[in-house]
């Protein structure tokens, strides 16, 4: 069996109160049977406070104070459980966020989300192109991984400019983009499910205003940080191409790296036209919100993805 992981992986650590975005606000946390059964073997003031704050109904997880807060994150948004009883007690999905694990044949590939902003800031700051390190033997041979890993490469041929270089992938993959005007991107967009308004707005926004955008501009900005969308398109390729039933599946993932880059594309652009400002923070913030926003609704995948295909 092998294990993969890309270069930037063991760099993650969670920032915690510096996090501007605590993932322990604003999400349903969900309990492993396994976490469940320590947490009931719990005695004393913690034991009450862990039955108290759970509840069973459907799949266990945490009751969410106000605010949509986890009920053990304190006043200093430090974890309770972990104070208390240790960072070993923690449920698996606390343990292991923001990384997901694809299990392929042969092979495990692990990753880190784009939807933490501490990981986002990794992978998308990573300067160099992201290696994929492999530990560990498999003679499993895989036609999708094989063209997974030559799409990698064609995605970081510094030689093209990026937008060739999407190109070039949808090309290798015979994959393309539904044609279809600005209004119905966005349109699109708007149909899917929402966590904050201020995607929305955005969304709204470039709905409205997409034709006094500065793209022209907007990419003479950000010549000298191409390496951000490679890595974002990477990552996309990275997390989802291989999971895909055959070769024409996969290349809707293309497809969506290169959706993805698009809107990204033209939302930063937005709003750098608007406020003459786009920075490597504003990046990051950006490509999370699209990321919980889209990434992490497996209903909105999988409507793009419907698509798509
Ligand atoms: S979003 Fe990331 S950095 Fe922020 S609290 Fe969660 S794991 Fe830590």
């Amino acid at each position: 069996m092998q294990h993969v992981f890309p270069s930037y992986y063991k760099k993650f650590k969670c920032i915690n109160k510096k996090c501007r975005h605590n993932c322990c606000i604003g999400w349903e946390i969900d309990i492993d049977s396994e976490t469940l059964a320590r947490y009931g073997s719990v005695g004393g003031e913690m034991g009450k406070r862990l039955s108290k704050s759970i509840s069973r109904d459907g799949e266990a997880h945490f009751i969410l104070s106000d605010g949509e807060r986890c009920p053990f994150l304190n006043s200093e948004n430090l974890c309770d459980i972990i104070l208390t009883l240790g960072e070993e007690s923690l449920c698996t999905i606390c343990r292991e966020h923001p990384r997901f694990h694809n299990s392929l044949p042969g092979r495990i590939e692990s990753g880190l989300g784009l939807c933490c902003e501490e990981a986002a800031r990794i992978i998308i700051g990573q300067v160099e192109p992201t290696l994929l390190e492999i530990f560990g033997e498999s003679d499993y041979y895989d036609e999708i991984i094989d063209l997974r890993d030559r799409v990698i490469l064609v995605l970081q041929d510094r030689s093209r400019p990026i937008s060739e270089r999407i190109r070039n992938m949808l090309d290798l993959c015979g994959a393309s983009l539904p044609q279809k005007t600005a209004e119905e991107w966005c349109d699109i967009f708007l149909s899917l499910e929402s966590l904050d308004t201020k995607w929305t707005n955005m969304l709204t926004l470039l709905r409205s205003e997409h034709k006094s955008i500065d793209l022209a501009a907007f990419d003479r900005h950000m010549s000298e940080r191409q390496s951000e969308y490679e890595q974002l398109a990477v990552y996309i390729i990275y997390r989802y191409f291989a999971n895909s039933f055959d070769i024409s599946e996969a290349s809707v993932a293309a497809s969506f790296a290169s959706l993805c880059y698009s809107l990204i594309r033209t939302l930063g652009a937005l709003i750098y036209t608007k406020t003459k400002k786009f920075d490597f923070e504003d990046h990051i913030e950006l490509i999370r919100m699209f990321s919980c926003e889209i990434e992490y609704s497996s209903e909105n995948i999988d409507a793009l993805f419907d698509i798509l295909t």
